[in-house]
């Protein structure tokens, strides 16, 4: 799964990344952004203190790692002096949209959207614009991926199915079966 973190394009001019240059020249600045990278794929992005982790990570000096890492106050440590995290990188992803993080969405945003729109139509005809879950015909249909996108389910036609606007918000990423035990208790 891929990842993403917003990267300020003059962070190599920041005053503090400037001294971590002068001591490590870019590999410490290549360290730096492997750390928060590491970050970055943690819970609350804070890294544990353990610098012979990145060092074996990262196929350098511990030295360095310590370096980079405590001398130019680049991160802030936790009270118990376990863990470190960047509070600017921090507040930088706090700022991104959540639908920016999440690889599902990534994904349908570089979708080619124009083709998406000949693929449902395709559906729609394919099912006489009815939707498959409760048999409502017309209103504000919808293509429904019957194994979620986020579980890997493809944009192929046998994967996609037609949906009411409800029935599509009821199934959200629930699977197939899931959705019908879900219909079922409902109806109880
Ligand atoms: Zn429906």
């Amino acid at each position: 799964m891929n990842s993403y973190f917003p990267h300020d394009s003059n962070a190599r001019n920041d005053e503090k990344i400037l001294l971590l240059r002068m001591k490590h020249g870019m590999e410490g600045y290549g360290i730096y952004f492997a750390i928060l990278e590491r970050m970055r794929e943690n819970r609350n992005y804070i890294h544990v203190k353990d610098y012979n982790i990145i060092a074996f990570d990262l196929r350098v000096p511990n030295a360095t790692i310590k370096s980079v890492v405590e001398d130019f106050g680049l991160f802030e440590f936790t009270q118990d002096g376990k863990h470190f995290h960047s509070e600017s990188f921090t507040q930088r992803m706090r700022k991104i949209p959540k639908y920016r993080q999440s690889n599902k969405r990534v994904r349908m945003y570089n979708y080619n959207v124009k083709k998406w729109y000949e693929i449902i139509k395709q559906v729609f005809k394919r099912d006489n614009y009815i939707c498959q879950y409760c048999g409502k015909a017309g209103g504000k249909l919808e293509a429904d991926h019957i194994i979620p996108f986020s579980d890997g389910g493809s944009d192929e036609l046998d994967n996609l199915t037609t949906s009411c606007r409800r029935c599509n918000r009821q199934k959200k990423n629930k699977s197939l079966e899931e959705f019908k035990t879900w219909q079922t208790k409902r109806r109880v």
